[in-house]
This record gives C-alpha cells, structure tokens and sequence, in this order.
C-alpha cells in the first residue's frame, strides 16, 4: 500500500480558535498552511464558550490588577513572564477580533459590555450575550477562509513525526475519515491546537471530541506532559450531566443555595460569595454533598437560584443557559431554581511550550519544528486553577501569536522528506483494532474509565484513592489490549476512531494520576483531603512527566517562573 505524502510549510492541527488564529497568520504571511481537524472547524468545542473573554479596558481597571488575579488564580504556579504578555496583550487582541467582524454585546453608551466573572476585581469578561465562543470561532473561520487557507475536515490526526535523533519534527500521520486512508503531512513545522481532555471524567461539561488525543501522542515519542494533575472542576455543571451552565449566570447575580435553604458561599468565601474563584466554588459545593445538604433525587446537586434576574435579564444575558436548564432538567431558570454540582471542565495542564510557542523537550531545550497553543498546551499561564473567560483569551491569543512564532522561524527550519515508513506506528496502530477480535468493549472500558477518574481523582483526592485509581488505569491497559469493535468497515467507522481516542484516554489519565499522587498538597484544583495545605518549599513547581518503558511514568519537576507577585496565602 502506498502512502501520499503531501508537502506543506507548516501544518496546524485543529480548527479551535488556537488553530484558527495560527492559521490565519501563517497564511497572511504568505506561507502554504493546511488545518487538519477531526470536526468541522465551527464543531470545535470552543464554539461552545459561553460567558466570556477577558480584557483589561475598563477605566478602574488595569492590566497589572488583571495579572494579579490570574496569577493568585492560579494558586502561584503561573509562569509570570507568560501571564505578563497574555494580560498586556489581551486589549488589543479584543479589539483585533472585534474589527474582524466579531459583535461582543454593548454597554447604552457603545462600549463592549464586560462582566464579572469569579477570582476577578473587576468585571473584565467581554461577551456575546452567552455565545462567545461561537461568535469568535464563526468570526476566525470566516477570515481563514477568506484568505483561502486549506482546510481537511474529518481528518484523524494519529501521530506527529519526530526524529529523536535531530529533535525535529517534520509532519503528521493522518487518516481520512469518510474513508479510513492514511496521508502523510510532511512539513517544516507543526502545530498542536487540539484542546482539552475533559472526556475522561464521567461528569464533564465537554465536547465528545475533547479526549485529548494529542496529549499521548507526543508523551509515547518521550516527550514531556506538564503539570497534567491539574484539572478543573467547574462548580456548575447541570445535575447528572455535567453540561455546563457558564459562570456568567454566577456573573450575572445567581445564588448557590443548599437543601436548608442557605446560601452556602457565606461559609467559604464570605467575600466574593459566588464569585470565589472556581477550585473554591466546586469544592464547596461538594462538601455541601458530601455532607448530606444535597437536593435533588439522589441529592447529588445544589441550587442555582436566578429567578431574581427576571425573565427580561435572563433572556437578554442567558438564553442559552436557559434553553439547556429547560432541555436536559425540563426547569425554567426564569420561574425556578435549577440543580448543578461541579463538572470536570477544563485542563490546566498539557504539552509544555515557551512563551513563543516552542514544544519543550524537557525543563531547558525545545523541539525544532514543534509547536502547540490554546488547551492542549501548558505555556503555563494558568497554573494550578484557570480564572474564567482566560481560556478563551489564551487560546485566541497564544494561537495568533505562535502563528506568527512559526512563520517567523519558517526561514530558518528545514524540511527533511517524510518516508512511508513513518506511517507504520499509526496503521498498525489501525490494523490491530481492525483486525482483533477479544472480549471486551471500547464504551465499557471508557465508562468505567470516566466513573473512576470522577470518584478516585475529583474533586478531592487522597493517597488512597490514586492509588486505587492507578490500579484500575493498569488494569484497563490490559483490557484495552484485548478488544474487538464490530463495524470493520472502512468508511466512517466512529468505532475505529472511538477505539483510538480510548487509547489516548487511558495513557493520558495515568499521568493525572501519577502527578496528582507525588503532589503531596493542596493547590488550586488539585486538593488532597490527606495534604490540605499548599507547601511552598516542595511543591512551587511544575510537574515535568514522561512515559516510560512498559508504561511506567517518570516524574522531574522544573521551576516556577515568578515575577512582581509573591506567592501569598490565598484568601477570597
Ligand atoms: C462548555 C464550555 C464553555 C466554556 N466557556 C468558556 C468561556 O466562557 N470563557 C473561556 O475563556 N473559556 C471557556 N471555555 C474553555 C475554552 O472554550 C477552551 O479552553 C478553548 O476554546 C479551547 O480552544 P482550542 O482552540 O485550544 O481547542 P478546541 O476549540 O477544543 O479545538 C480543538 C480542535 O482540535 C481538533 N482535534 C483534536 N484532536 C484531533 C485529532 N486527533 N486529529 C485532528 N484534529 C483534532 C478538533 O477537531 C478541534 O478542531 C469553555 C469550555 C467549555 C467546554
């Protein structure tokens, strides 16, 4: 079988607003750009961003006040130097996005509406009513194909080329959908923008696709996942699913309220209330659970009560939330408390890159021709706890800046010819599923995959519970390698992909795991009930985790890049 290999100068990986931006710079320079993605860009789940993005424009507000909240946000673990350039940035790349044709909603006086959003002193969160994301992502696709950038949708992406040798990389390993065929993609420079891994929790607010497929893919060449223990909990998930209900409805004056009728917040954050930043908000509500003042059926939940906004409020800002509360809870929001507990969300964690752009081989040397932004890479401006409306911000705007990153270093790469042979890894990886016909199910092992990363690496965690959970992930491996799908087929087989992507899943959780388990402390979202402080002296670091041989992870942790902001105690 012969493979093509089609050449370009650089390829992006995923149509998110990460890729989006890159792509549109990279081709308005000139330089012969294609967008792999496996969903039809507008699919990507940044198009489901509700409540905002933010920017420091306001008059009392500022760009320093808007680094201090992400950096104390971040429980200290943000790297300064990137958190500098992303605050310092973010007016301009607003008003760049809005002279492109994006409609953010608007003050009576003309001005782009902000809100407030958690762990912020100031309302900072531009907005699009409740569909921010969309109407960026539509705004960003609409330009890239304005100027004719090369897109392939439903195409699979299963493996990056890198030559451990050169520390290059020079292409991808991609499969068509629609028919299963694989195309190399050879070229001076690649892009990872592929989002977030959410999907390996049962309860999450995120997208089928978000099973962070890129993330395996560079730790099974050695390289480094960073700070991966970190996952956010969002505290307002819908009951039982976990879709989300953005924290502009928080923003916006909702109150959280438990089985007695108390407005819990006054217990946990007598400050900020509902607008404490999102690690507190989750676990307070679970502790509210856990100790027997849920509501609801199984009285797994809480309330969220917005009937004092009034019908007009609540249709101006919160149509969309509202039409989820009524669809998946058949509750008004408009006449009645709705139920939420908190829902895996957002990873803090992923591919390790500088400010500019450049895929970290380890703490000190990069890859020459790699590159990631948006979700799937830690650069690291969130730390341990991302503040709400910043991930879109980061993506958009590391996205636009590590475009131009690579068209700027295209001079200087070379461009080694792809052989077939650098296909072999991914089909086989293909035929094995194909053509295996062992007893277990990809959807079993995926479920009780989510179910036990859900309750053994939450919320809170102990030395028990990962362990446990450690347990289960090897033993899944095991399973995993025993599997059968039924549809054989070539054409549009959502089993093969569905199988591929598990893979992904299980290697990717055992680092969360592993890094949760060696964290001894408590930091942002990562809480550990047997560890509940933070320990400045041992654990101010980022985790570096590489896979081993046999499956064993190897942990080193590399220093914190601090600024004008002190660690302190963090009290809201
Ligand atoms: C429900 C929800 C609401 C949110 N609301 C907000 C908000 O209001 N404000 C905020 O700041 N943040 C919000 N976030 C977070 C934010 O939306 C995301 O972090 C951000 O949009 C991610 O953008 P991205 O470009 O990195 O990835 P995505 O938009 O997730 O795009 C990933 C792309 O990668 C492609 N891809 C993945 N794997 C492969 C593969 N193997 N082969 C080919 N293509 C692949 C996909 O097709 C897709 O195009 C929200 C998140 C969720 C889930």
């Amino acid at each position: 079988m012969s493979i093509p290999i089609h050449t370009y100068d650089a390829v992006v990986v995923g149509a998110g607003l990460a890729g989006l931006a890159a792509a549109r710079e990279l081709k308005r320079q000139g330089k012969n750009v294609v967008v792999l993605t496996k969903l039809h860009p507008l699919r990507s789940h940044s198009g489901a961003a509700q409540g905002g993005i933010n920017a420091a424009f306001a008059e009392k507000d500022s760009v320093e006040l808007h680094e201090f909240d992400t950096v104390k946000g971040s429980d200290y673990l943000a790297d300064q130097d990137a958190v500098e350039f992303m605050c310092q940035t973010a007016p301009e790349a607003v008003r760049w996005v809005e002279k492109m044709g994006a409609v953010f909603s608007r003050t009576e006086d003309g001005k782009i509406a902000q809100r407030p959003f958690g762990g912020q002193s100031h309302p900072r969160a531009c907005y699009a009513k409740d569909r921010t994301g969309l109407t960026l992502l539509q705004t960003l696709f609409e330009q890239t194909n304005r100027l004719g950038v090369d897109f392939l949708d439903e195409w699979y992406v299963s493996d990056v080329i890198y030559d451990q040798e050169s520390g290059a990389v020079n292409g991808v390993v991609a499969y068509d959908i629609k028919t299963s065929k694989f195309t190399i993609f050879n070229a001076k420079a690649v892009m990872f923008a592929t989002g977030g891994y959410g999907r390996a929790f049962k309860i999450n607010s995120n997208a089928h696709a978000n099973t962070g497929d890129a993330l395996s893919i560079v730790a099974r060449h050695g390289l480094p996942l960073e700070d991966m223990e970190f996952v956010q909990f969002h505290p307002t998930g819908l009951a039982g699913t976990g879709i989300l209900m953005s924290e502009a409805a928080r923003g916006e004056g909702g109150k959280l309220i438990n089985s007695e009728g108390e407005r819990f917040m006054e217990k946990y954050a007598p400050d900020k209330m509902e607008l404490g930043p999102r690690d507190l908000v989750s676990r307070s509500i679970t502790q509210e659970i856990l100790e027997g003042r849920g509501v609801g059926p199984d009285k797994d939940a809480v309330f969220l009560d917005l009937t004092h906004l009034g019908e007009e409020k609540i249709m101006a800002r919160l149509p969309e939330l509202r039409d989820l509360a009524l669809t998946f809870l058949g509750l008004d929001m408009i006449k009645e408390p709705i139920m939420i507990a908190a829902t895996a969300h957002y990873s803090m964690g992923g591919i390790p890159v500088t400010v500019a752009g450049h895929v970290r081989k380890n703490p000190t040397e990069t890859v020459t021709g790699f590159y990631a932004a948006g979700e799937c890479a830690c650069v690291s401006v969130h730390g341990a706890n991302r503040l709400g409306a910043n991930s879109v911000l980061e993506a958009m705007l590391f996205g636009r800046h590590v475009g131009q990153t690579i068209a700027s270093d295209l001079d200087n790469l070379t461009l080694n010819p792809a052989k077939e042979s650098d296909a072999d890894t991914a089909i086989q990886e293909m035929q094995t599923i194909l053509k295996h016909n062992g007893e277990q199910r990809v959807p079993d092992l995926r479920s009780r995959l989510q179910a036990s990363m859900t309750e053994n690496a939450g919320v809170f965690r102990t030395a028990e519970s990962l362990k446990k959970q450690k347990e289960i992930i090897k033993e899944l491996h095991e399973l995993y390698k025993d599997i059968r799908i039924d549809d054989k087929s070539e054409v549009y087989n959502t089993d093969l992909q569905e199988a591929i992507e598990l893979g992904h899943m299980l290697d990717y959780a055992a680092f969360v795991v592993d890094g949760a388990l060696a964290r001894k402390e408590s930091r942002g979202a990562h809480f550990r009930n047997d560890f509940t402080k933070r320990d400045d002296k041992k654990f101010l670091k980022h985790t570096y985790a590489y896979m081993g041989k046999r499956g064993a992870i190897k942990l080193e942790y590399a220093d914190v890049v601090l600024g004008k902001f002190e660690p302190q105690e963090r009290t809201y």
